[in-house]
């Protein structure tokens, strides 16, 4: 795994990257509920206050056991193959039958479950928030201007070609576009290592753009590839 240096960036995000509260917390990104053990040893980290960290661990949980059992086609704990999601489902009853039940059979036969999608577009907000903070020293608070989820099975050939490329870099080369030096997306540029960052294999990667507008792309078990943009 690619080993992220610390560059003496932390000074420039001080505040909850979430919400810009005050930092009490640090925060993972992504948090553990998308990793298996043993976790990578590079995860990167950002400064969080209490109620943001917090805040997001059901939403982060429910979309991390929908996306197992959508890889399962099932919703019963002896059929998914992450352990941790196993142990998550076995101790919340309660969570596992809201699976059962939003399984359904498609015209295809093919087993699929009815999404609550805004659970999954927060959470995919706030991972990219977390890489934004992190990878490009450019925390985003506002709302984004677009939120994209989508199994990668579900992308066209060209969409999904275009998903796994960095973004153009346009037409403008100006120094008003470049990262700033210092700053990890500087690194990366000068290291000629601007793409995907795999931070667990086939659990978790990520790529961020300043190139149009703020871009993080995040793949989740290499199923559900998530988009959000700044303008
Ligand atoms: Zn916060």
């Amino acid at each position: 795994m690619e080993q992220i240096r610390n560059f003496g960036d932390e000074r420039q995000v001080t505040s909850c990257v979430y919400c810009s509260g005050v930092t009490e917390t640090r925060d993972h990104v992504p948090s553990k509920v998308f990793l298996d053990e043993p976790y990578p040893e590079n995860v990167p980290v950002v400064p969080a206050c209490e109620s943001c960290n917090q805040g997001f661990s059901l939403d982060e949980e429910y979309t991390a056991c929908l996306i197992e059992c959508a890889l399962a086609g099932s919703a019963s704990p002896e059929d998914l193959q992450r352990q941790k999601i196993k142990r998550i489902l076995s101790k919340r009853p309660a969570l596992a039958s809201r699976f059962s039940e939003a399984r359904q059979q498609t015209l295809w036969g093919e087993t699929s479950f009815a999404v609550e999608s805004d659970r999954v577009s927060k959470v995919a907000v706030k991972l990219a928030r977390g890489h934004a903070a992190f990878e490009l020293i450019e925390p985003q608070r506002e709302e984004p201007a677009s939120v994209r989820v989508i199994p990668l099975l579900l992308m066209t050939a060209q969409d999904r070609e275009d998903f796994e490329s960095p973004p153009a870099s346009g037409t403008s080369q100006s120094f008003g576009i470049l990262p700033e030096v210092g700053s990890r997306a500087m690194q990366r540029l000068v290291g000629g290592t601007r793409s995907w960052i795999v931070v667990q294999p086939k659990r978790y990667r990520y790529l961020t753009s300043i190139e149009a507008g703020v871009i993080a792309r995040m793949v989740l078990s290499e199923y559900l590839a998530c988009e959000v943009r700044w303008e």
